[in-house]
């Protein structure tokens, strides 16, 4: 592994990392060791440790762009990043309000009901457990909606009506100069959201992207993530309100590993899972428009692609999704 790829994979998981420290800060309540400390060498230890993996990651970022030639920029680069880096803001933004928040407030009735709620019977906590792990998600798409509030595209409805024959309660625009598209979606409510540059596309590229979505939406993808992560959560959760009664665990233990692991949960984890829908989207979709019209609308998304921001990033990279509908090509010949 070449140093920039470990710099920009330390990059990428860089609030996963700042997350679990202060998980493992509360944990083993470094704070208390520090008391005996004045009271400005201990702030500023704590701080060190926090500031510390930022540090290490651009010092190593400085030295892998040391290593190969570096193009003085000129001020078209300077302002061509600053333009991307506002872009990719404004995406990230968007996962947060589409996908982050809503999975975090559904997750939070979890959090409350296992850990304060009293209930007279362990079988009815679980199964009330169970009940919302299945019914809470239906909630996270109108909550998605809600809180981006996107342009509504009757044309993309239109498509997936006429050329699908397939019904979404919504697409909705996002502002973005990025070709991407996005579901969320329960069985009772289904949205799509595309960025407003995938409508510069022509009508068979947007067939393409649209059919990719239109298999996370028939196979329920999101719905199914949210669930899955809901059900190992509340299971992790339940282990340590066991260990917590228990005394295996004290109270402080117990938030520094939940911090961690609720972030982990809303960020990571159905991302890591959406990755196993992606191969899939993209066989079915290139079985609907054919093979290589799917291929070439691949090749374009990969002429227009840029790093995408770390939080949205669920596909695989585009050269692996193109060998792979090849390959479903050739198998079906
Ligand atoms: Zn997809």
């Amino acid at each position: 592994m070449r140093l920039e790829d470990i710099a920009i994979s330390l990059y990428k998981f860089l609030d996963l990392i700042i997350v679990t420290l202060v998980g493992l800060m509360i944990f083993f309540n470094i704070p208390s060791y520090l008391i005996e400390l004045p009271y400005h060498i201990s702030l500023f230890l704590l701080l060190g440790i926090l500031i510390l993996p930022i540090a290490l990651v651009w010092l190593l970022l400085v030295i892998a762009a040391s290593r190969y030639k570096i193009v003085k920029p000129s001020s078209e680069t300077i302002r061509k990043t600053l333009k991307l880096g506002t872009e990719i803001g404004e995406l990230d933004i968007f996962y947060l309000k589409a996908y982050m928040i809503p999975s975090s407030v559904v997750q939070l009735p979890l959090i409350l009901l296992i850990f304060i709620v009293k209930m007279p019977s362990t079988i009815a906590k679980i199964a009330l457990i169970f009940t919302c792990v299945l019914l809470l998600p239906l909630l996270t798409p109108l909550l998605s909606k809600v809180l981006v509030n996107p342009t509504r595209s009757l044309l993309l409805e239109r498509i997936f009506r006429e050329e699908f024959k397939y019904k979404v309660n919504f697409v909705g625009l996002i502002n973005s100069n990025i070709i991407n598209a996005h579901v969320i979606e329960s069985p009772i409510y289904k949205g799509v959201y595309v960025t407003k540059a995938s409508l510069d596309l022509d009508k068979n590229n947007i067939l393409c992207l649209l059919a990719h979505e239109l298999y996370h939406l028939k196979k329920h993808n999101t719905y199914l993530l949210t669930t899955t992560t809901l059900l190992l959560i509340s299971l992790i959760y339940v282990i340590l309100s066991y260990s917590l009664s228990m005394q295996l665990l004290t109270k402080r233990q117990v938030v520094g590993l939940i911090i961690p692991i609720f972030y982990f949960s809303i960020k990571f984890f159905p991302l890591m899972l959406m990755r196993i829908f992606e191969q899939k989207a993209d066989i079915f979709a290139a079985r609907i428009v054919g093979h290589d019209r799917y291929i070439n609308f691949l090749k374009l998304l990969k002429r227009y692609s840029v790093s995408l921001p770390i939080t949205i990033n669920t596909h695989p990279p585009i050269e692996k999704r193109i060998k792979r509908v090849i390959m479903d090509k050739r198998q079906m010949s």
